[in-house]
């Protein structure tokens, strides 16, 4: 059944500047890469754009799964393009980024989950300049440890996988374990304690305080420091609704509870997500 879209609370109404947009969109376009900023019809997309902050998408933008909050593709994924990495390199380089976030969507029709695609990726980068600061959001790659040890490895110095939500609430994310995405981070922690991992959730599927206290426990257990947390926005009717629109107050108070419990640093707004100001993270280690 349709979901009923709210109107959104004061605090949630943001304008978008399109003209920044298409400048940015048509070198994407003349680069062939993609974005999750436009993928997953991010809100912060005209500030991040003007900024020449994005994070690319890579592997596609079909996903095999098919989580009910996520507005990007689902379906029969394509071929991999091969010529993935170097686009995404030239592309980082003609920014001028110096903090590049990658991420792709679930490909578990790839034996690697798309792992080395993700290691070719990082090194093309590094390869136009090694003090670029490369961060993977990665899928649970079904916890293959195998694709894990190469992304562990792979020269990305922060490394994260979203939990989502609390595990009450999991149903929203179809294809997904809580318990199998806390092995994916500690497994990723002790095979390279170099690297940071890093964790994010939305608020506004009816999730209680205590329930995302449990949750921060959770990610801290697994050596899991950086965190963000933002508002879950309804892509379409098609998608499930929002329960709620969590005032600002309440972000601030999770971040307060999280930094006393241990973690690092806690980005957590209304409209904070994984990838929003993540050259932030680093600088508080
Ligand atoms: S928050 Fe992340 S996904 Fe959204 S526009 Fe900014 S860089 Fe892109």
């Amino acid at each position: 059944m349709p979901n009923i879209i709210k109107p959104k609370p004061e605090w949630l109404r943001k304008k978008i500047n399109y003209s920044v947009n298409q400048e940015l969109e048509s070198l994407f376009r003349d680069a062939q890469v993609k974005t999750v900023c436009q993928e997953a019809m991010c809100p912060n997309i005209s500030e991040c754009f003007s900024q020449k902050q994005a994070t690319f998408l890579i592997l596609g933008n079909i996903c095999t799964r098919a989580c009910s909050f996520c507005a990007v593709g689902k379906g029969k994924p394509m071929a991999l393009d091969l010529n993935e990495p170097q686009n995404v390199a030239q592309t980082v380089k003609q920014l001028g980024l110096r903090h590049v976030v990658i991420t792709s969507s679930t490909r578990d029709d790839l034996g690697d989950g798309g792992a080395e695609h993700f290691c070719k990726t990082v090194d093309a980068i590094k390869a136009t300049d090694s003090s670029i600061v490369v961060e993977l959001l990665i899928p649970d790659m079904r916890e293959n440890k195998d694709a894990l040890q190469l992304i562990a490895m792979s020269g990305a110095q922060i490394i994260g996988h979203n939990l989502e939500t609390v595990p009450r609430l999991y149903h929203v994310r179809k294809g997904a374990e809580y318990q199998r995405s806390l092995r994916v981070l500690k497994m990723l922690s002790s095979l390279n304690p170099s690297i940071a991992t890093k964790s994010g959730i939305m608020l506004g599927f009816g999730e209680k305080d205590e329930e995302v206290k449990a949750l921060m426990q959770d990610l801290l257990d697994v050596g899991c420091k950086y965190l963000s947390i933002g508002q879950y926005l309804s892509p379409s009717i098609h998608h499930t609704s929002v329960v709620e629109f969590v005032k600002p107050e309440r972000f601030e108070d999770l971040k307060n509870l999280g930094m006393e419990m241990g973690f690092s640093y806690i980005k957590s707004s209304p409209y904070t997500r994984s990838s929003y100001m993540a050259n932030e993270y680093l600088e508080q280690r």
